[in-house]
């Protein structure tokens, strides 16, 4: 029998500010599927974490709190560009996970492995449901291998910073470009260098460079390759 229904479980991982969640919301709705960012869960952490001024290094009291956290990811509340609500402990914590701080150590805390062994457990727990856009860095290679459809989304280091750089200044909040490109560049650095998990396409992955197409020609092509 010729296979007509489009691919369930879509894994879309690519480095930082690549598109993938811009990407994987319009993809998702388009298919009426779920969308689920991974990247808010280890956020979140690093935002308790921060708010709690715990020490990062502390790689045991870290882990400790990605067991027992609980973050809430909920329909949008607002019409502000958001794909969701994130409630950490009925705060609306949506944005206030996105800021510089968070940015800036988000990579120290997704490097322990127990971190990413208690939320990637929940992340395949939900993924394996089906009728899913799961983004990540991992989700191909390590969260949701048997994905029927795994994309990779890469674009070069400025372009990336320039898009994250409109998005905040869209937004209406200040943003330092050169600051910004610095972000992305660590980041990158350290989510495909660590031990676990590292930043990769899998090797049955499409990967497309966002640098030459803009965003609605991404998704045209992610529609076709669902065909
Ligand atoms: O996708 P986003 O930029 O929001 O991800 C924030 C950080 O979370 C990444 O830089 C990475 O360190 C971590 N992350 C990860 N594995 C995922 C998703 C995100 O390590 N599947």
């Amino acid at each position: 029998m010729t296979k007509t229904s489009p691919p369930s479980i879509i894994a879309l991982d690519g480095p930082a500010a690549s598109g993938k969640s811009t990407l994987g919301k319009k993809l998702a709705d388009s298919l009426g599927y779920l969308f689920f960012d991974t990247g808010v869960m280890y956020r979140a952490i690093t935002w308790i974490a921060l708010q709690h001024d715990m020490n990062l290094r502390a790689e045991a009291e870290i882990t400790g709190l990605a067991q027992k956290a609980q973050i809430d990811i909920r329909p949008p509340s607002k019409n502000d560009g958001r794909g969701y609500d994130i409630v950490i402990d009925e705060k609306d914590v949506t944005w206030a996970m996105r800021d510089g701080d968070v940015d800036a150590n988000v990579s120290i805390v997704s490097a322990y492995a127990g971190v990413r062994q208690a939320l990637s457990e929940k992340q395949r727990r939900i993924g394996l449901r089906g009728q899913v856009v799961m983004v990540g860095r991992d989700i191909g290679t390590v969260v949701l291998p048997e994905a029927d459809l795994k994309v990779y989304l890469d674009a070069s280091a400025e372009e990336r910073a320039r898009r994250r750089y409109e998005e905040i200044i869209t937004r209406g909040d200040k943003a330092d470009y050169d600051e910004i490109l610095k972000n992305v560049i660590e980041r990158d650095h350290i989510d495909s260098t660590r031990a676990v998990a590292p930043l990769r396409p899998a090797d049955d992955a499409v990967i497309l460079d966002s640098d030459k197409l803009d965003a609605d020609q991404v998704l045209a092509r992610v529609l076709e390759l669902c065909k």
